[in-house]
């Protein structure tokens, strides 16, 4: 099968490699939506290392072409969208239900690499275990059901915060994971969603899926302005979506936009690390909560899939480029400049 393999930072080729066969409790896949997410472009461009060759790839829908196991109810032909996390069911994390921060969390694609490691889906088929296939609807598009993995990190994020019926929201970021959290707040019924973006096409895309308002943060002082919307309040909730460089400053910026009672939440990782200075009186005379959320849980994978299967969200809409596998180099380029929204690989 064709595969791009990656060998060291900017180093990737597309080439044939051997097809996966499935062991025990697991199938074969063959790949036909994959998101470029933010980690691969980490790994592809060497800011983390991970043990190499490796084939990256985890946001994922396809068909099952091959299964070793029944009893999942899963059949060949099946349409699927893989869960690209592999917990280890028996550490304390994962005892108490948290499998998201499970000590030997593995994975698919290099997502995680401190368990069991798999190849990614940057191919044209993907071995994965049995238990972490999902079916999915023939009615939901390949490029939208691929998000599931995604659009569950926003949900886990938007549980964490407790957003509900009129909350106010303050998204900082607009790439594809921040406008994922606009659509779910708005399904919440968030009653004010406020995005800050330096982008001007993210901007639009933001007030076309529903922000009730949109700050450029390079022209306006974006802690002024969320008071200025909310009566001098702030917001119950802001989720800081912008990772990279960024992503430690907004969260000091966070801190003043929040209101009393509110929650902030460090979405994104911060890459490379950055420190953060905080005024400790700012959290405790306001009872700010400020908190992080990582991934998801099986129970929130699934019901992400419920929400995109019944057309409640349609993380399809933030999709902009489609490349072919042997473009791949070409697709990782568009989404780190910035141009793009979500980019998706089509194998
Ligand atoms: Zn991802
Ligand atoms: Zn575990």
């Amino acid at each position: 099968m064709k595969a791009a393999v990656l060998y060291s930072p900017g180093k990737i080729r597309v080439e044939e490699v051997e097809a996966p066969t499935p062991g025990p409790g697991e199938a074969v896949v063959r790949v036909r939506a994959v998101g470029v997410c933010p980690t691969d472009l980490r790994k592809y461009v060497g800011l983390i290392r991970p043990p190499t060759p490796i084939i990256l790839g985890h946001e994922v829908s396809g068909e099952i072409v091959d299964i070793r196991d029944e009893g999942h109810g899963l059949r060949r032909g099946d349409r699927v969208v893989i869960n690209p996390f592999i917990y280890c069911y028996k550490c304390r994390y994962c005892r108490l239900g948290r499998y998201n921060l499970c000590l030997n969390l593995g994975g698919i694609g290099g997502v995680a690499e401190h368990g069991r490691r798999l190849d990614g889906a940057f191919a044209e088929y993907v071995k994965a275990p049995v238990k972490n296939l999902y079916r999915v609807n023939p009615a939901v598009p390949f490029e939208s059901a691929a998000l599931t993995e995604p659009l569950a990190a926003c949900l886990n994020s938007l549980r964490r915060c407790g957003v509900r019926e009129g909350s106010t929201i303050a998204i900082m970021g607009a790439g594809p994971m921040g406008l994922m959290h606009l659509q779910l707040s708005k399904l919440f019924g968030a009653a004010t969603i406020i995005v800050s973006e330096p982008l001007a096409h993210r901007r639009e895309k933001a007030l076309e899926l529903g922000a009730t308002y949109v700050i450029d943060p390079k022209r306006e002082d974006p802690i002024r302005r969320v008071r200025q919307l909310t009566d001098g309040l702030g917001v119950d909730v802001v989720v800081v979506a912008t990772g990279g460089e960024a992503e430690a400053a907004c969260v000091m910026e966070a801190m003043r936009m929040v209101a009393r009672g509110g929650v902030v939440n460090v979405f994104a990782g911060t890459w490379p690390p950055a420190q953060v200075t905080l005024n400790p009186n700012l959290i405790h005379y306001n009872e700010v909560s400020l908190i992080g959320s990582y991934l998801s849980t099986p129970e929130i994978f699934s019901e992400a899939l419920r929400l995109i299967t019944s057309g409640r969200v349609d993380p399809g809409r933030i999709v902009s480029d489609i490349y072919p596998l042997n473009e791949i180099e070409k697709a990782f380029q568009r989404a780190i400049s910035r141009e793009a929204l979500k980019v998706e690989v089509k194998p």
